[in-house]
C-alpha cells in the first residue's frame, strides 16, 4: 500500500537509527497485514484512486493547507473528496486540500498551541511522535524546523490517511508514519532529540513501562513532551477507573500532575515539569461531518458537564516536559 523504500534509504544515513532499520521491513509488513485489517484493500484502493494534482502552495498550520481550489478542476476535487471520505473517521486535524476543508473531530491545532511555546526549539532535531494518529502534529513539527520526523501509530487506517495527505505534501519530505507501536522501537535506541507522547499514556496498562520506553528512545540531553489525561490532586493521587472512562474501555491510569512528575523522576527523567493543564471543551473535541461517530458531548453527564457519564471527573489534559541526562 505504501512504498517505504525511500525511507529505508534515508535512514541508512542516520547511524543512530540503524539498529531499528534492520527490523523495520518485517515490523511494517506485520503492521499492514491484511489479516489484521479487513478493510485494508478498500483503503489501498482509495489511495490508488486519488487524483494526480500539484498543489501551488503548502501551509503547515494551523490548518494544514495543501494547494488552492483553483489548482484542480471541480471533477478532480470531487473525486479527491470522495476518496478521502472512504478513510472515515478523520479524528486529527484540521486540514484543507485544494479548497476542501477536512473538519476533524479534534482541533489538534489547539493542542499544538498549548505545546509549542514550552518545548525546546525543534530546528534541525530528529523527532519521534509516538501514537501520532494520522500525523497532524508530525507536520507541525516539520513546519517548526525538525530535520526528520518519524511518527508511529499501530492503527493502519491512520497510516492510510497520512499517506493520502503525504501524496500532496510531498513524497520527498522527511516525515513518515510507521504502522507500529512503541513496543517496536528497539531499546535502548537513544536516537531522538525530541520524543512526543501525546494522548497515549492513559491507554497503556503499564505507565511506568511506557515512560521507560520513551526514555530509551531519547539521546542523552534529549527532551520528552508528554501529554495525557490527569486528575486534580497532589503527590500520590491517581485514578484507575474500574470500568469505562468516558465510554472508553482502554483507560488505565489518570495521575495528578504531581504524581506524574514523580513517575517521570522515578523513570530517570531530569527536571520534569507541568507546563499546561486544560479541560477539554466541547469545541475542541466534537462530532463533525468527517467524524460521524460519538464524541465528547456524548461522553459527559448531560446534567453536569464536569463529570463523565460514569460520574468520574471530565477529561482534563496536562502537558509535561522533561529531559534525559
Ligand atoms: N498524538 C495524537 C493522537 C492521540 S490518539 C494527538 O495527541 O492528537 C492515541 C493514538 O495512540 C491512537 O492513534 C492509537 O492508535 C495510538 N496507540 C495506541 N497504542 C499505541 C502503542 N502501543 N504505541 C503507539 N501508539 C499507540
Amino acid at each position: 500500500m505504501i512504498d517505504y523504500t525511500p525511507l529505508y534509504s534515508a535512514l541508512q544515513h542516520i547511524p543512530a537509527l540503524r539498529p531499528w532499520l534492520a527490523q523495520l521491513p518485517a515490523q511494517i509488513a506485520a503492521g499492514l497485514d491484511p489479516r489484521r485489517w479487513g478493510d485494508l484493500p478498500d483503503w489501498r484502493e482509495a489511495l490508488q484512486s486519488l487524483p494526480e494534482l500539484t498543489p501551488s502552495r503548502l501551509d503547515f498550520g494551523p490548518s494544514i493547507r495543501i494547494g488552492r481550489a483553483d489548482d484542480a478542476p471541480e471533477s478532480q476535487r470531487a473525486l479527491l473528496e470522495q476518496q478521502l471520505r472512504r478513510l472515515h473517521p478523520w479524528r486529527k486535524g484540521p486540514w484543507e486540500l485544494f479548497g476542501i476543508p477536512i473538519d476533524t473531530e479534534w482541533r489538534s491545532d489547539w493542542k499544538w498551541d498549548r505545546v509549542a511555546p514550552h518545548i525546546e526549539p525543534l530546528a534541525r532535531r530528529l523527532v519521534l511522535d509516538v501514537g501520532c494518529g494520522n500525523g497532524y502534529h508530525c507536520w507541525r513539527q516539520f513546519g517548526a524546523g525538525a530535520r526528520r520526523v518519524v511518527g508511529i501509530d499501530p492503527s493502519a487506517k491512520f497510516v492510510a490517511q497520512f499517506y493520502a495527505l503525504k501524496k500532496y505534501l510531498g513524497a520527498d519530505k522527511p516525515v513518515d508514519l510507521l504502522p507500529v507501536g512503541i513496543e517496536a522501537v528497539p531499546a535502548p535506541l537513544r536516537a531522538f532529540d525530541t520524543t512526543f507522547s501525546m494522548g497515549v499514556l492513559y491507554h497503556r496498562r503499564s505507565p511506568m513501562d511506557h515512560l521507560r520506553e520513551l526514555h530509551d528512545t531519547l539521546r542523552p540531553g534529549g527532551q520528552l513532551v508528554l501529554e495525557t489525561l490527569v486528575i486534580d490532586g497532589g503527590p500520590g493521587d491517581c485514578l484507575v477507573p474500574e470500568g469505562r472512562y468516558a465510554k472508553m474501555r482502554n483507560v488505565w491510569f489518570l495521575p495528578s500532575c504531581a504524581t506524574l512528575e514523580s513517575w517521570l523522576r522515578k523513570c530517570g527523567f531530569d527536571n520534569p515539569r507541568t507546563v499546561d493543564v486544560s479541560t477539554t471543551s466541547l469545541e475542541e473535541q466534537r462530532r463533525t461531518g468527517w467524524m460521524r461517530f460519538e464524541s465528547l458531548a456524548d461522553f459527559l453527564d448531560p446534567a453536569d458537564q464536569s463529570r463523565t457519564l460514569e460520574g468520574l471527573p471530565a477529561p482534563k489534559r496536562a502537558i509535561l516536559v522533561a529531559n534525559t541526562q
